[in-house]
């Protein structure tokens, strides 16, 4: 395990990468580009005997740049060609074109008035949004992944889940003979991993996709599996699998519940919810909030007990 910090991500704790030494010398996400990441991991590489020419391939769970920032240098400096793999539903976002535009597109605009988050909070997460574009390397040769390949090597097998919810093309990586599962974002022991509401809906091979409903049945495909240890992509790796996944079942129907007493009285727009929802919000936190909302509505929409009243923008929703 090889952990970079994350500079002004303390709720993230850490950007954990795993190599996997028994060869084809196997590694699963890269950290992103801050400052000093390469160094992290190089010396980190270097006090289990690896250097970045020993790196045989590179396995990346998602397509957020915490998880494949670093890949593409790492491919440079190892000196020979090393396949990138990832997700087919993900792989677009590791793309030039993409990152360019700064990750922002008319369907991130569309989102922003439906929501009615006011303009000068949109910028702000416009600026952000483009920031975080300097903290990665595109990656346009990457190889699609799909659910049930197999990874082998001299002493392992890796098996990859797919697990969409936390973002479309997410993955799970599980190793048969340890029980071991490399989970990416999927599961965090420390926080509750953000099914993230997918803004880009032109980009979606199923443009019916709803990210809390999907993130939901990922969690039952994993409780089929035996686990014994899971290394995630921030902080500690955990042994409870069972335990954790019945805490965030539990987590999710508590706040779809918080949600529909919120709209219990009358219509109201998502992004007018977030003091109710989330009354600790820090700065620069509003865009997930709304996300986290609208997912949860999405969850009421289907179960017949919430219902989009007006189309906007701004979106009305009401509880029935
Ligand atoms: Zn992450």
């Amino acid at each position: 395990m090889i952990s970079v910090p994350l500079p002004g991500f303390p709720d993230l704790m850490t950007a954990n990468m795993y190599v996997l030494g028994s060869g084809p010398v196997t590694l699963i996400d890269s950290a992103p580009k801050f400052p000093g990441s390469l160094n992290t991991v190089q010396s980190q590489l270097e006090s289990f005997g690896f250097t970045f020419s020993d790196i045989e391939r590179i396995i990346i769970t998602h397509g957020h740049i915490d998880h494949f920032g670093l890949a593409s240098q790492i491919k440079s400096l190892s000196g020979h060609d090393v396949p990138c793999y990832i997700h087919e539903d993900d792989a677009w976002r590791l793309s030039r074109n993409y990152l360019e535009s700064g990750m922002w597109s008319e369907d991130s605009v569309t989102f922003i008035a439906s929501m009615g988050m006011p303009e000068e909070i949109a910028q702000r997460m416009k600026r952000r949004s483009a920031f975080f574009k300097n903290l990665c390397d595109p990656i346009d040769d990457v190889l699609p992944l799909q659910d049930g390949d197999v990874f082998t090597g001299e002493d392992f097998e890796l098996v990859i889940i797919h697990t969409p919810g936390h973002s479309p093309g997410s993955i799970c990586i599980y190793e048969k003979r340890r029980r071991v599962l490399f989970s990416g974002d999927h599961i965090l022991k420390h926080i509750t991993p953000n099914p993230f509401h997918e803004v880009h809906r032109s980009r979606l091979k199923d443009p019916t996709y709803k990210s809390l409903v999907s993130y939901l049945q990922s969690l039952d495909k994993l409780s089929q599996l035996c686990v014994e240890r899971v290394f995630t992509g921030h902080g500690d790796p955990l042994d409870d699998l069972p335990g954790l996944l019945a805490s965030y079942r539990q987590h999710h129907a508590q706040r779809t519940q918080d949600i529909w007493h919120a709209l219990e009285n009358r219509p109201r727009v998502v992004f007018d919810l977030i003091p109710e929802v989330f009354p600790l919000l820090k700065p620069d936190e509003e865009w997930l909030a709304v996300s986290e909302i609208l997912v949860h509505l999405e969850i009421l929409i289907d179960e017949g007990r919430a219902e989009l009243c007006d189309s906007g923008p701004p979106a009305m929703f009401q509880a029935l």
